[in-house]
């Protein structure tokens, strides 16, 4: 595999069981956990500059106001994922049973064009989520997939209010046309490769 110039670790949080991601100065989906992530982040002398969601679910998000308290780091959500938060602490309660507490503060909603995360790319991928992400660097040749896409073809859950198969398929299309080494880290489970992905893909939902 190609070296990386960024480093990444990924911990993983959560009943649900979310990866959530150190990289590039980003904490991508801190989906719960938030001792064992801040405990990270100082044992790896990591020093993030935002906190970023690849898209709304709350199991991608439990951490976020307490990394937001403890490193004073603003908050980014794709913009259409707004509504999603609505959903928060009833999701929450219902999949995990217990009350997370108020939503997250966002800070900034995502657009195309940002943030720059040393040349990380914001690539919207709708279906999973109405304002789904994933964040592309060429250079590192990393694609954090979020829920989008997973290890052995799976896809993901379009079962959910606000889904969309029609948009996740599109979506899936629009990552297919990126290299086929580039590595895939999803939102949860084993890492891929787009070109593994793609033997593998058969429609099947995570
Ligand atoms: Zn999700």
């Amino acid at each position: 595999m190609p070296k990386r110039k960024n480093k990444l670790k990924k911990l993983q949080v959560g009943q649900l069981k979310t990866n959530c991601y150190l990289f590039a100065g980003a904490i991508i989906d801190p989906g719960d956990d938030f001792d064992y992530i801040y405990q990270t982040i100082l044992d790896l002398d990591f020093q993030p500059k935002i906190i970023i969601a690849t898209h709304g679910h709350f199991d991608h998000l439990l951490a976020v106001n307490e990394l937001k308290s403890a490193f004073n780091i603003p908050f980014y959500l794709p913009k259409k994922d707004e509504v999603m938060l609505a959903w928060y602490r009833k999701s929450c309660k219902y999949y995990l049973g217990f009350d997370p507490g108020l939503p997250p503060q966002v800070d900034k909603f995502l657009t195309l064009q940002g943030p720059s995360l040393h040349g990380t790319e914001v690539i919207p991928t709708p279906g999973h989520t109405p304002g789904g992400i994933c964040l592309y660097s060429q250079k590192d040749n990393v694609l954090f997939s979020g829920d989008t896409i997973f290890a052995g073809g799976a896809v993901g859950r379009t079962d959910f209010p606000y889904c969309n198969r029609q948009d996740l398929e599109k979506s899936i299309k629009n990552l297919l046309k990126l290299p086929d080494e580039t590595i895939v880290y999803p939102g949860h489970g084993e890492e891929t490769t787009i070109g593994g992905f793609k033997q593998l893909y058969k429609n099947h939902a995570y």
